[in-house]
């Protein structure tokens, strides 16, 4: 890959500029100036009065900058944990992703972007990815269809997202209480081109039979493996190492994302 696509650290040379690195490039050498008052606002998000203490001890980890390097140096494996670490983050209501100082990232993403991580979710409501994942701006590119599936302009998307913008992992995450898989399995009268949806959701269905749960996690799994095999450029990827492609389960009931494999 071109190393123009990835300019990598650049941002954290700008600190010679007098600019404030992004928090969220976990620059190597986490600055003591701002870890005081990161701690308060962490404090003040997530604990009051007596509880204080306690969450300062279990919490101190997430108070503090993370140390991992920039994005665009993460393999993988790397890219993997990075989110599910922000999916605990968000299930025990630790948000970092708030702290972050909007105005710099958007300073930082105007010209370009490095997603670590692509997410092909369904576009309910109830599965907002970002905050599922605890990130915030340039962090993932997230391509959103009812029933999550793969189609030829998902797989386009994707593809620009790991063969020009370097995402690392793909995450096809399916979700409890789809209703595309539901109305799909029911099979009713549906109004307008709702059912264009349900080909491509019916073989999870034979396969998994009519139990919605094992439907859905059927159906992450199939349309994951669709996109390694249709796309020449993620499966190229996925030759090299270079990229993962994962399905995975939303619990909307308790907010935690499994892997499915
Ligand atoms: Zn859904």
């Amino acid at each position: 890959m071109n190393s123009s696509h990835h300019p990598g650290n650049d941002a954290t040379k700008r600190n010679g500029t007098g600019l404030e690195p992004p928090r969220v490039l976990r620059a190597p050498h986490p600055g003591a100036s701002n870890a005081s008052s990161s701690r308060r606002r962490f404090l003040q998000m997530t604990v009051g009065g007596a509880a204080a203490g306690l969450a300062m001890a279990a919490g101190m980890e997430f108070a503090t900058p993370r140390p991992v390097l920039a994005q665009t140096t993460l393999d993988p494996d790397a890219a993997l944990r990075e989110l599910m670490d922000g999916n605990r983050r968000f299930t025990a209501e630790r948000l970092t992703s708030f702290e972050h100082d909007l105005a710099v990232l958007k300073q930082h993403t105007i010209e370009k972007q490095e997603p670590f991580a692509a997410v092909l979710s369904c576009a309910d409501s109830r599965v907002p990815v970002e905050l599922v994942f605890d990130q915030s701006i340039g962090h993932i590119f997230v391509t959103r269809i009812a029933g999550n599936i793969v189609t030829s302009e998902i797989i386009a998307s994707l593809e620009y997202g790991a063969a020009v913008l370097g995402t690392k992992v793909i995450l096809v995450m399916g979700h409890a209480g789809c209703g595309a898989v539901k109305s799909t399995i029911q099979a009713k009268e549906v109004p307008g081109q709702i059912s264009a949806l349900f080909p491509h959701i019916q073989p999870a269905v034979d396969q998994a039979g009519p139990h919605l749960e094992a439907a859905i996690k059927a159906n992450a799994r199939i349309q994951a493996a669709l996109l390694r095999e249709a796309s020449t450029v993620i499966s190229g990827l996925l030759k090299e190492k270079k990229l993962k492609v994962v399905a995975a389960y939303y619990d909307i009931a308790s907010g935690t994302v499994t892997t499915l494999e």
